[in-house]
């Protein structure tokens, strides 16, 4: 089949079969043959993934459901409800807003409420894994909101409570952000929401690493505990689109942002994304606890078995990590830069990440590496497999063996791990009955 396809293709200007095989090779690269350990993307399943390719992506519908400024969305309306319904019951959130196309749309929505130019905003410290979102640097930047960071605790890895509520206490912000990108350990939310509601600031939650172990019950639900919002990504630990998403308790909060959403922010909202994050929503009230579950043990098992493969693993005395990250200081093995470019020699895909003890400049060959498993989890693997991950590690960034050399290694081991998991079974692209659909 695949030779008669390229038959075809043969025929076609040069330029356009160039596009095709980039495309292909892309595809074969990285969803085949590759150990993919970017703590912040994920892989639809077959279902969500043919939801995706529907109609919707080309259409319009500005406004909210059955008050649209468009007409011909009767069914992107139903499906928009739908999802606010099924992400409302995973988060337990009355008021959900599945718009903003991108967590950092979510958070800018959030902000521009919250704070107007000249407003302050108290931040998890950067060493705690603030996103540049959170920063001046970025959204809170856009919006010249004003940053300012908590004190850190080296030795928890995590915001210092007792001089954090101090300092919001001080600074009386408008609003406090929690949350972060390189996330070990969960942020303390319930001090910090007393201390912001005390100066009557509002307490954001930023769960965009973290949304698929929040609706697996593995995180503690920041709503829970006193967060009066929630943002996030809906495609990290939780398998979506890509795609950001608003929730909260409050619907007098809730107003105002869905009018932030829309216009500030958006203006058609990808809304092929809706039916593939409502596939995913039931996928996850069906299987997302069991992924939970599997993902904090692999991230577990991953970091003790490159600890006993003699790299030096942060967070040691806390075990680790309680999340899907493990993060490794690289200084020896050549820095983070290097590190990380041996490891795509070898069809291993990290990130190099600043660790906490990095100064801001060393961005670009920072010491760190940051891994995740949710993805490989959602392929299947589990706490031996990490067993072997490690071993890859070892062998590309401690023995020095030819990483080109591994990266066929890699490719064999990869191809056992290519269905997707924690989702229905159902033979979609195969069979083309979901074809249907679009
Ligand atoms: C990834 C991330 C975001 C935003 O991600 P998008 O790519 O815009 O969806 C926001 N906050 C945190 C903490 C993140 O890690």
């Amino acid at each position: 089949m695949q030779e008669s396809w390229r038959d075809e293709v043969s025929l076609l200007p040069e330029e356009l079969k160039e596009i095709l095989d980039i495309t292909a090779k892309h595809n074969r690269w990285r969803k085949y043959e590759t150990i993919n350990l970017i703590a912040s993307e994920n892989t639809m399943s077959p279902l969500a993934t043919s939801a995706y390719m529907s109609d919707m992506m080309h259409r319009y519908a500005e406004g909210k459901p059955f008050k649209r400024y468009y007409q011909g969305t009767r069914y992107v309306d139903e499906i928009e409800v739908r999802v606010m319904k099924l992400m409302g019951e995973l988060l337990r959130a009355d008021y959900v807003d599945p718009r903003p196309i991108s967590g950092t749309t979510a958070n800018a929505s959030v902000f521009r409420v919250l704070g107007k130019c000249g407003s302050k905003a108290v931040i998890a410290p950067v060493q705690a894994g603030a996103h540049v979102s959170h920063t001046k640097f970025g959204t809170l930047g856009a919006l010249c909101i004003e940053h300012i960071e908590m004190p850190y605790d080296p030795d928890q890895m995590n915001i210092d409570v007792d001089h954090a509520v101090k300092l919001i206490e001080e600074v009386k912000p408008s609003f406090v952000v929690l949350g972060a990108s390189v996330y070990l350990f969960p942020h303390p939310v319930r001090e910090i929401a007393d201390a912001a509601h005390s100066v009557n600031a509002k307490l954001v939650y930023d769960a965009a690493h973290v949304l698929g172990l929040i609706t697996g019950k593995r995180w503690r639900n920041p709503l829970d505990h006193g967060a009066d919002l929630l943002t996030a990504s809906t495609h990290k630990t939780f398998p979506g689109p890509q795609g950001g998403i608003i929730a909260t308790r409050d619907g007098q909060l809730y107003k105002p942002i869905s009018r932030a959403v829309f216009p500030y922010f958006v203006s058609n909202h990808h809304l092929h994304r809706l039916p593939a994050l409502a596939v995913t929503a039931v996928e996850m009230k069906h299987f997302g606890e069991a992924y939970a579950d599997q993902i904090v043990r692999n991230a577990r098992a991953l970091a003790e078995a490159l600890a006993a493969e003699g790299f030096k693993v942060l967070g040691e005395h806390l075990g680790y990590t309680r999340s899907h990250q493990v993060v490794l200081d690289v200084r020896k093995q050549g820095g983070g830069a290097k590190a990380a470019q041996l490891l795509e020699e070898a069809n291993i895909i990290v990130n190099k990440n600043l660790l906490p003890y990095d100064p801001p400049d060393a961005i670009k060959d920072p010491s760190g590496l940051r891994l995740g498993v949710q993805e490989m989890t959602r392929y299947g693997m589990k706490e031996d497999n990490m067993k072997d991950i490690a071993r890859f590690m070892r062998r590309v960034l401690i023995d020095g063996e030819d990483p080109r050399k591994i990266a066929e290694e890699v490719k064999a081991y990869r191809r056992e791990y290519t269905k997707v998991h924690y989702c229905f079974d159902v033979n979609t692209l195969e069979d083309g009955k979901l074809y249907l659909l679009y």
